[in-house]
């Protein structure tokens, strides 16, 4: 009789405390749900951390794209590439990549850069006014991104891309590479044209998951940190869940542990297999300074290396690098070097005057490079927001609300269909 009162009386346990977990408590706080997140280690201490912080409509394309499997084989030969694979023997990697070979063919990449983009342009047009209801202080600013190319080739083969990405409302404009340097005194001479995407934005991301955390807090919810969830039982009239800390009960439970979660969901009694076969962690790294007296004015992904560059007021960072080597947690020196290296191919002034961090995060990837959102199939009361892959931050809050429509049984603002766990299984 205890048990069952203790199962009715809960409401929602989140698992993970990253990004998307906190916007999906937020989410349901918001919609008048109590709400208890259960954190293996601290607020936003796994990919969350250190990613670049960009807010980026303009990345809706994924990665399946025709002709990507010959750039990631050719890229395979330079050892400081933007893309790695660590040769091994792990079927669950070669399955994935297999899966995701298969979607690099024209009708697979329309149909995903559509689905990317509307979650991507609902998260970028509600993130103001989250911002602004919760009073989250991040460093948010709406500048814009510039995309420079050294390479006229690579500007020129850009354009398909460019097409493709306005034919879904986002929009760029090309700037001739001397009239960009004449306005940012920041780049080094040779720059051959700037795509800017006046759409995106940027903010300090362990700034965001802290403040998203204290919004949490003062909306009522629960973080316990130091808390590992090893365990998840459905039973009748809800979800019993084994942590670190002891045994807890909810109605409902939101997975959204990040890379973690295949690993989380092969330890969970139920048929969630569809996660390992769908995810695998791609590993990114950044560098953090104090701010160079010369950063650039908005972020810049430099395209021929893949490095992006964030400057805020309270600091600078590189980032890049997809490096498939399981859940390896070493810090490969090679890839850190490489980051300052494209940095000072494009940049007077490439790093800051003080090294703050080195960092390397696991992104959730998706072989469709779609996230997942929705229920885990067969379960009313379990719930999926994972595979965000390189762009967490940037469908942060449309996830949060996509899961909380959701589960409060509400029609969703955008079409949850394309990210329903049921396309893998
Ligand atoms: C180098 C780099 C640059 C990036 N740049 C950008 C960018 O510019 N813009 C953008 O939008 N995205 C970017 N990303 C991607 C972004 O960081 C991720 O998509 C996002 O952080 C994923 O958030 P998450 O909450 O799903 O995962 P995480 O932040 O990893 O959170 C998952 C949490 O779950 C916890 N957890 C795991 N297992 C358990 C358990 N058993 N019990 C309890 N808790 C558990 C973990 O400790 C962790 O805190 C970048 C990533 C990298 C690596």
């Amino acid at each position: 009789m205890q048990q069952r009162t203790d199962l009715i009386g809960a409401d929602v346990i989140v698992i993970g405390a990253g990004v998307i977990g906190l916007a999906c408590a937020l989410a349901l706080l918001d919609s008048g749900r109590s709400v208890r997140v259960f954190e293996a280690g601290t607020v936003g201490c796994g990919s969350s951390h250190g990613n670049c912080g960009t807010i980026t409509p303009s990345h809706a394309e994924p990665l399946a794209a025709p002709g990507a499997i010959v750039r990631a084989l050719r890229w395979m030969l330079t050892p400081d590439a933007p893309l790695y694979l660590k040769p091994r023997l792990d079927p669950a990697l070669w399955g994935w990549l297999g899966r995701f070979a298969a979607r690099c063919n024209a009708r697979d990449l329309h149909a995903a850069t559509a689905a990317k983009a509307a979650i991507l342009l609902a998260s970028r047009q509600s993130l103001p006014d989250w911002i602004a209801r919760h009073q989250l202080d991040c460093e948010f600013a709406a500048t814009g991104i510039d995309y420079v190319f050294r390479d006229p080739a690579a500007l020129a083969a850009f354009d398909r891309e460019r097409q493709l990405l306005a034919g879904f409302g986002i929009v760029s404009t090309h700037i001739d590479g001397a009239a960009y340097q004449h306005e940012e005194p920041a780049l080094r001479d040779g720059v051959a044209g700037v795509v800017r995407f006046s759409g995106d934005a940027s903010l300090r991301p362990e700034r965001y998951v802290a403040e998203l955390a204290r919004a949490v807090r003062a909306a009522g919810g629960t973080i316990i940190e130091q808390c590992e969830v090893q365990r998840v039982q459905v039973e009748k009239g809800g979800v019993r869940i084994d942590s670190s800390q002891g045994e807890h009960c909810a109605r409902e439970v939101v997975l959204a542990a990040g890379a973690w979660s295949p690993r989380l969901a092969r330890t969970l009694g139920i048929a969630m297999s569809l996660l390992g076969r769908a995810m695998q962690p791609g590993k990114g790294y950044s560098i953090t300074y104090d701010r160079p007296s010369l950063a650039p004015r908005r972020p810049l992904a430099l395209r021929e290396r893949s490095v992006c560059v964030t400057a805020w007021d309270s600091g600078f960072r590189l980032g890049s690098t997809m490096e498939f080597s399981g859940y390896d947690s070493t810090l490969n020196r090679r890839r850190l070097d490489a980051l300052e290296r494209a940095a000072r191919e494009y940049l007077h002034e490439p790093v800051g005057p003080v090294k703050r961090e080195e960092w390397f995060g696991w992104r959730p990837m998706t072989f469709d490079d779609l996230p997942i959102l929705g229920r885990v199939p067969g379960y009313e009361r379990l719930w999926l927001a994972t595979g965000h892959g390189m762009l967490g931050v940037s469908m942060s809050t449309a996830s949060g609300q996509l899961i909380a429509d959701l589960v409060c049984g509400r029609a969703p603002q955008i079409d949850p269909a394309p990210y329903r766990a049921e396309r893998f299984a």
